[in-house]
């Protein structure tokens, strides 16, 4: 049975400088989602250990090294998404937990919701076990400068066939408090089906949330390879929506779709038993 581990780390612009610490890191978020799906893991762990991975390199705009917001605070958003169930769990707006993709899959696990927010998801981080961490501590040395780190995404098939998506960020720099973008919204950030496939989208939030981007993506799959669902969605994005950024789709085969209207957008995924990553569209 073929598995599949894509991520991104984010449509924007790369400095020269970051682009192979930045391919380096997606490498390394696939392989562990690929050890999770080896060691009999399900495509929800696989995505989830990935985006794991991304939230600690402060490389990213997620977890620690996210970007921050108007008033100098890091407000992170994330989602997960099982193509079998349907079932999400996602968080916004919160500042005290270190990997938001813990907390998400926590609220798709234990509670009967889909989203919870700010000070009441971070009630719910303790009561699950999830130590709460002073805000200043998820703060990056880099998150400070102008230059741009980015949100990071995932979405994995395992050997079972079943589907799932995983994203993580701290939103636009500079956003308003209060701000939640596309990244936690079902159908905008992510979306996942068994039966079609999964897509995870980066870029300007609003836009994205305008076009329910990966929903129409991962739609798309019913007639289109995913490089051309990928291409399809992200034309009608940039000129119907006037979106800025990318996606990554991937299908019940295993195969992938990757485009952006930005200048990069670094992915990385499994070819037979190598692990492929580029910093734009082939
Ligand atoms: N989509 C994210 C947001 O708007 C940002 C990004 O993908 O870089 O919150």
């Amino acid at each position: 049975m073929t598995i599949q581990v894509l991520v991104h780390g984010g449509a924007g612009a790369l400095a020269r400088g970051r682009q192979e610490a930045v391919l380096a890191a997606c490498r390394a978020a696939v392989e562990a989602g690929v050890a999770r799906l080896r060691a009999g893991g399900s495509a929800l762990d696989a995505v989830e250990s990935a985006v794991q991975s991304l939230e600690d390199d402060p490389l990213f705009n997620a977890g620690y090294g996210s970007a921050l917001n108007r008033d100098g605070q890091v407000q992170m958003d994330a989602l997960i998404m099982d193509g079998q169930t349907f079932n999400i769990g996602a968080v916004a707006a919160i500042s005290r937990v270190k990997n938001p993709i813990r907390l998400a899959r926590r609220v798709m696990a234990a509670t009967p919701h889909h989203l919870l927010v700010a000070e009441g998801a971070e009630r719910f981080a303790a009561e699950q076990g999830i130590p709460l961490v002073p805000m200043e501590t998820l703060i990056a040395p880099q998150a400070l400068d102008a230059e741009g780190s980015d949100t990071v995404g995932a979405v994995a098939l395992d050997g079972e066939g079943n589907l799932a998506v995983a994203v993580s960020t701290g939103g636009v720099r500079g956003k308003l408090a209060g701000r939640v973008g596309d990244s936690p919204i079902a159908g905008a950030g992510g979306w996942a089906e068994n039966g079609l496939g999964a897509a995870c989208a980066t870029g300007v939030g609003e836009g994205i949330m305008r076009a329910l981007l990966s929903f129409r993506a991962v739609n798309l799959l019913a007639e289109h390879s995913p490089q051309a669902a990928a291409e399809a969605a992200l034309a009608l994005f940039g000129q119907k929506f006037k979106g800025e950024g990318g996606l990554i789709v991937l299908d019940g085969a295993g195969r992938v779709g990757i485009a952006h209207n930005t200048p990069f957008m670094p992915t990385a995924w499994l070819q037979g038993d190598a692990i492929v990553a580029q910093a734009r569209q082939a």
